[in-house]
């Protein structure tokens, strides 16, 4: 008998072995696979139907034949161009692969077996995924409930109330993704003013650029008043950067430190900086994709509530919404018709689907898949 185990996978240290793994939505060309159609149209991942600023594209275009090098370990370029964009210093900006990586270097910088990290029920799933990596404890606080007017949002007072000695981070996504709900500046403010100083809160602003016209915080404007705050941001929505992986975190300069420790030295990669930097100049077409959102944000919830469906206040490119005991049904008629939307039963909303907001086009395609099922 071999003396090899035939499932050495199960050698994983226990919090690996019981993770449960993200649930990405389904690409394109796996609906094209399975079902043999053509011209689908995918809103399931919150990306940005206009893509990247052209300037972005001619970047990247340039920077492949700089691919035989290693990237600038300390991204340089992008650190600085941001550093001026945000009113911070270059030392306050960590780079990740995704602001996924950054999350994860917070939770590998932080956490460790015995203490904890809080976060609300239907947060984004990478917290709790995280958190369980490092052996620390995870501790999933109850929602808003629906007698409150941000049903299923964060509710900060409970949080506050599940931190204790052994707290390290606390995570905030504002909006929250799936949610797509928000705390309003002032609401996280008293929040954070309130919370002991051997905890960080690491607020995640992935959605920041669709706010505008909204009461939350640019949290970056508090990192002088509260140096235990960090702030996450990416070029994956808005940027239309999704497939590149850059984003970052922004914090005190000894959290950066830290974060900078556990990073991977090339953790972006040459395309990936050279398109974020294009990318960040090109406001315009930037607030362009936004506006188109923001119009379509209204216009859809419009036309899903008339049609008898509770959908739920965004502050993102998304709406989740209620469709009851046949969403999974709803969720597959609409494949069949070359939709790909997300189910969200990983998130305890077995009766919801999210959906992307995508152009006009397919919006329209999308309302109309979603009256004929
Ligand atoms: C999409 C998203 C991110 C961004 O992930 P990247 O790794 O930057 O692509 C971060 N937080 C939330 C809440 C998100 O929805």
């Amino acid at each position: 008998m071999s003396p090899f185990s035939d499932s050495p996978g199960s050698l994983a240290v226990d919090n690996v072995r019981t993770l449960a793994p993200y649930v990405p939505g389904k690409p394109i060309e796996e609906l094209e696979r399975e079902l043999g159609i053509r011209n689908i149209i995918k809103l399931a991942s919150n990306e940005n139907p206009f893509g990247p600023s052209p300037a972005a594209i001619e970047a990247m275009r340039r920077a492949v034949s700089d691919t035989w090098l290693y990237p600038d370990g300390s991204g340089h370029v992008l650190r600085h161009k941001l550093a001026a964009k945000l009113g911070v210093a270059p030392n306050q900006i960590t780079l990740g692969n995704g602001s996924n990586d950054a999350l994860v270097l917070l939770a590998e910088a932080f956490l460790k077996p015995g203490l904890e990290a809080v976060y609300s029920q239907y947060a984004f799933a990478v917290y709790p995924i995280a958190i369980q990596a490092t052996g620390a404890t995870g501790v999933a606080v109850p929602a808003l409930g629906s007698e409150a007017n941000m049903h299923l949002g964060h509710d900060l007072a409970a949080i506050a109330r599940a931190v204790n000695e052994r707290t390290r981070v606390v995570f905030i996504a504002n909006p929250n993704n799936p949610t797509g709900t928000w705390v309003t500046a002032d609401e996280l403010q008293a929040f954070v003013a309130a919370l002991p100083s051997h905890v960080i809160v690491a607020l995640d602003e992935a959605y920041f650029e669709y706010t505008v016209g909204l009461p939350l915080q640019n949290g970056i404007d508090w990192l002088e008043k509260y140096p235990n705050l960090v702030v996450f941001r990416t070029f994956s929505k808005a940027y239309g950067l999704a497939g590149v992986r850059v984003g970052y975190a922004v914090s005190h300069p000894t959290v950066a430190d830290m974060l900078n420790r556990v990073r991977q030295a090339f953790n972006v990669s040459v395309v990936g900086l050279a398109g974020a930097a294009a990318a960040l100049d090109d406001t315009p077409h930037v607030s362009a994709a936004v506006n188109v959102a923001i119009a379509e944000r209204a216009r859809l919830t419009a036309r899903l509530q008339a049609g008898g469906a509770r959908v739920i206040p965004s502050a993102g490119n998304f709406l989740l919404v209620h469709v009851g005991p046949k969403a999974r049904q709803k969720y597959e008629d609409l494949l069949r018709q070359g939709v790909i939307v997300r189910p969200v039963a990983n998130y305890q909303l077995p009766e919801h689907l999210r959906v992307t907001l995508g152009t006009v086009e397919q919006n329209d395609r999308f309302l109309d898949a979603w009256i004929a099922c």
